[in-house]
C-alpha cells in the first residue's frame, strides 16, 4: 500500500487515530481476529509515545477479538533502565489496566536472526517475542536524534533489539545496521506519533514541541519520508533513510498522501546545535566528522555526572597530527581511534554509544573528572 495518511489531532488523539486509519481503510486490513498483535511503542526518555494514542489503539485492537495484545520495549541502558521508564511513562499502569503483557525486551531471550542482505551485520540479536507475534505495529514518536538526524519510525524498530545489541550497533555503524534491522523484521503498521515532539536534541534534552498530527501507513520508509518532510529535514540529513531507499532501489516521490498535505502539515524541528551545549572542560578538536558523531558526543555530555574538572580534548573525525593541545586527549569515533594510533584513551563507535565518554573518563582521567 503507498498510501500515507497525515493527520491533524487537535480535534482529540482518540479521533485523530480514527480518521489516520480510516484514511488507510480501517485497522481491520492490519490486523484479523485471533491475531496476537505486538504494539512497540518508543518510552526512551523524557519524550515518549503518547500514552492517549497507544490506549486508543489498544481498545481498537481489542474490538477486533485478537488473541492477544501486548506492549514491548527495551529502551537504552539495561533492564533495570526500562522498567524505570515502564513506570514514569504510565505504560506499566496503563497495561495493568488492559490486562495486558508489558515485555520488557531487555529481558528477553535473544534469537540470532540471519539479515537477508547485510550491510553491516551478518546476524541480529532479535527478541524472541517479534517471532511469536502474528503482526507488529510500530508506534514511534517524532523527534530529533543526536546520530541519526531523525527518529521515527525506521529507527524506533532498535527497541526490539535485547542489551548489548544496541551499542553492537553503533560499533558496526549505526545507519546501516538500522537499515539491516529494518529489511529483516516485518513491520504491518506504522503510525508515528507527532502528538508531541522533541527538537534541538534528542532523543533527551531537547525542546518539545507541539505539531499535533500523526502520521501513518503500512510501509515505515514511506511514513519517514513524509515524516522527514514535516520536519523540514532533508534526505541526505538522514543517513539510514537514504541508504535504505538506495539498497532497496526505492523512490521516496512514491508515497499517496491522504488527508493533510505537507504543506499544511509542515512543522520544521530545530536540528542538533552544538553551540553551548558540551559540559565545561570538554574541547573538541575535530575534522570531518559527521553530524552523527559530533551529536553522539553532545549526548556523552548530558551523561557526566560532573563536567571534568581540567580539561579533556575530544577528537574526533579524521585528524591529521598530533595536537599541541597541552591537555589529556580522548580519540571518540572509529575515525579518530584509526588516526590518532593505540596511545590514547579510546571511545570507539560509528557513532560511539552516550555512556561510553562517561566509562572512559573515570578509567583514564580520575582526578580530571574531579572524583
Ligand atoms: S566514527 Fe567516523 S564515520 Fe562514524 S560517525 Fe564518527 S566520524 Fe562518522
Amino acid at each position: 500500500m503507498k498510501k500515507v495518511s497525515i493527520v491533524s489531532t487537535s480535534r482529540g488523539t482518540a479521533a485523530g487515530l480514527q480518521e489516520a486509519l480510516d484514511r488507510l481503510g480501517g485497522l481491520a486490513r492490519f490486523v484479523t481476529r485471533g491475531d496476537r498483535v505486538m504494539v512497540k511503542p518508543n518510552l526512551n526518555g523524557d519524550c515518549v509515545t503518547d500514552l492517549g494514542l497507544t490506549e486508543a489503539l489498544i481498545r481498537l485492537l481489542l474490538d477486533l477479538a485478537p488473541k492477544e495484545v501486548f506492549i514491548a520495549e527495551s529502551t537504552f541502558g539495561d533492564a533495570a533502565n526500562t522498567r524505570f521508564f515502564f513506570q514514569k511513562s504510565g505504560y506499566a499502569e496503563l497495561a495493568g489496566r488492559y490486562g495486558l503483557r508489558l515485555v520488557n525486551l531487555n529481558e528477553s531471550e535473544a534469537v540470532e536472526t540471519p539479515v537477508a542482505r547485510p550491510l553491516a551485520l551478518e546476524k541480529l540479536k532479535l527478541a524472541r517475542e517479534v517471532f511469536e507475534a502474528d503482526r507488529l505495529i510500530n508506534l514511534p514518536k517524532m523527534k530529533v536524534h543526536y546520530a541519526t538526524g531523525v527518529s521515527l519510525a525506521l529507527k524506533n524498530l532498535k527497541g526490539l533489539l535485547v542489551g548489548d545489541e544496541k551499542k553492537h550497533f553503533h560499533d558496526v555503524g549505526l545507519d546501516r545496521a538500522i537499515v539491516d534491522l529494518n529489511n529483516t523484521v516485518p513491520v504491518h503498521l506504522n503510525i508515528v506519533d507527532a502528538i508531541t515532539g522533541m527538537e534541538r536534541l534528542g532523543p533527551h534534552g531537547g525542546d518539545l514541541v507541539r505539531p499535533d498530527l500523526l502520521i501513518a501507513g503500512a510501509a515505515a520508509w514511506r511514513t519517514d519520508c513524509v515524516g522527514i518532510r514535516v520536519m523540514d529535514y532533508e534526505l541526505k540529513e538522514v543517513g539510514h533513510l537514504a541508504r535504505y531507499l538506495e539498497v532497496n532501489g526505492l523512490d521516496p516521490a512514491d508515497v499517496e498522501l491522504a488527508g493533510l498535505g505537507i504543506e499544511a502539515a509542515r512543522h520544521p524541528f530545530k536540528k542538533v546545535n552544538m553551540a553551548n551545549l558540551l559540559p565545561p572542560n570538554i574541547r573538541v578538536r575535530q575534522r570531518n566528522a559527521c553530524c552523527a558523531c559530533l551529536n553522539a558526543l553532545i549526548l556523552s555530555g548530558r551523561f557526566l555526572e560532573r563536567p571534568p574538572a581540567a580539561p579533556v580534548e575530544v577528537c574526533l573525525g579524521s585528524l591529521p597530527e598530533a595536537s599541541v593541545a597541552g591537555c589529556p586527549q580522548i580519540a571518540f569515533g572509529n575515525c579518530a581511534v584509526k588516526r590518532c594510533g593505540p596511545g590514547l584513551p579510546k571511545v570507539e563507535g560509528c557513532p560511539p554509544y552516550p555512556f561510553e565518554l562517561k566509562k572512559v573518563l573515570e578509567r583514564n582521567f580520575k582526578k580530571a573528572e574531579g572524583n
